[in-house]
């Protein structure tokens, strides 16, 4: 078969038997999926025309070695011929598991020195919560169990993930189903407080955060909000759970993103970047405190675990996207080149009168469109005609349209360099000037 008559078979294919995850199913069967992709390398994609494309967003916040990297590929292959899989329930185990449980405790902030793996970021959403809430029912303190979230903050799509995130039309399909989890808003810790004060510091277990909110539109935390929020947690008994399952792994020029407010959480969840999107594969990190209590107290079994809960496979790969992420100077690279990039935004705005405010941390960004006369959002959205235009041209951003924003954002691989910054810079301001 032609190549145009395969792109067909799968476009039909597709449509008959692929739901898409969070994607617009009516839209599939009206134009199909934009692309089908065969093949990757460094920054770039190809899809089944041929068509060569830089990925903006590292495929969703998480690609962070980059494409095609065999290193990995070999990783795998190797782990599985010797190990593939044996599972850790009841105590067992495997080398990897163990060996990256020791290498994420070495490279995470304070005591954080104790790992439980899952398999995504959703599941070490509601893992944590589960943990949380064990954790004072052990202490004694059953009535310990609510959950206080941001809006504006993204966790996932498992019921608790769902239910903690503050993005209106996600946490609808669970919110008869949770109502112990709370929303407060995104910057005030005042906000919080009042929360704590109605609520009572006695039925809340923990207080769960990004470190900068990714898909909620890149919200970047103001000096300070951190260290306060820490505080606020100390003072009332509730732990403090830091979401890095974007912001892990070099995204923000920091290993992790905690590093930049200098505050260790008790909980941090990580995913995406620890294997590079190569496997699926999740950790939830915790104080060795906490790791004491659950020793000290705990009686009988932990009564969660997942079947692929510490897989032999992911750890080998996430072992090896580590050392490529060390050996390669990759954070060092991510702070280089977010600097880049948000030199390229600053020139973009001078001259484009659509672009409002633009801001980075390391190599995760967004740009904001706003009606140059009003300085108001345009009524109807203008980021997904940037991005689709932009997508004609050979590059992929994301857009965050809910709740009135209107904004593009960025987060390529961690690999790459000054000139395909330039390059994605240059598309987006021929998408920009396309839509003005
Ligand atoms: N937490 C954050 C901050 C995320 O951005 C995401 C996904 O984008 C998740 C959790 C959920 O991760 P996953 O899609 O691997 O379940």
């Amino acid at each position: 078969m032609v190549k145009t008559e395969i792109k067909e078979t799968l476009i039909d294919l597709d449509k008959k038997h692929f739901i898409h995850p969070t994607s617009s199913l009516k839209q599939q069967q009206e134009t199909g999926a934009p692309f089908i992709f065969t093949e990757g390398k460094g920054v770039y994609l190809t899809d089944i025309s041929g068509k060569k494309v830089l990925e903006g967003m590292a495929s969703l916040w998480n690609v962070n070695v980059g494409y095609g990297r065999k290193e990995l590929a070999e990783a795998a292959r190797e782990q599985m011929e010797k190990l593939a899989f044996t599972n850790s329930f009841s105590s067992m185990g495997n080398e990897p598991a163990i060996r990256l449980a020791a290498k994420l405790a070495e490279l995470t902030p304070g005591d954080l020195n104790a790992v439980f793996f899952t398999s995504s970021g959703s599941e070490s959403n509601d893992t944590a919560y589960k943990l949380a809430r064990y954790y004072w029912k052990i202490q004694g303190s059953p009535e310990k169990t609510k959950i206080i979230s941001r809006k504006k903050g993204y966790h996932g799509v498992n019921i608790g993930a769902t239910s903690a995130t503050g993005i209106t039309p996600f946490q609808e399909m669970t919110s008869s189903l949770a109502p112990d989890f709370l929303h407060v808003d995104t910057f005030s810790t005042e906000s919080l407080r009042k929360c704590i004060e109605i609520e009572g510091p006695d039925k809340i277990a923990a207080f769960i955060a990004e470190p900068v909110q990714g898909a909620g539109g890149v919200n970047i935390a103001p000096d300070g909000y951190f260290q306060e929020i820490r505080k606020i947690c100390d003072e009332n008994n509730i732990l403090f759970i830091a979401d890095e399952v974007i912001t892990g792994f070099g995204r923000t020029g920091k290993m992790f993103a905690c590093e930049h407010y200098g505050i260790v959480p008790d909980i941090m969840l990580l995913a995406k970047g620890i294997t590079s999107g190569y496997i699926p594969l999740g950790a939830v990190v915790v104080t060795d405190r906490i790791h004491k209590d659950l020793i000290k107290y705990s009686e009988g079994v932990l009564l969660h675990g997942y079947t692929y809960s510490g897989h032999a496979t992911a750890c080998a790969v996430a072992l090896k996207n580590i050392e490529i992420i060390e050996k390669e100077s990759l954070i060092e690279n991510s702070r280089l080149m977010g600097k880049e990039l948000l030199d390229g935004f600053y020139k973009i705005q001078k001259e484009i009168d659509i672009v409002g405010e633009v801001r980075t941390l390391g190599l995760i960004g967004a740009v904001e469109i706003i009606n140059p006369v009003t300085n108001t959002r345009f009524p109807a959205h203008i980021a997904p005609k940037v991005s689709a235009e932009a997508a004609k041209r050979g590059l992929i951003i994301r857009t965050v349209v809910f709740e009135g924003m209107d904004t593009l954002v960025f987060s390529p691989p961690l690999v790459i360099n000054q000139k395909e910054i330039e390059e994605l810079l240059s598309i987006l301001r021929e998408a920009l000037l396309a839509v003005q």
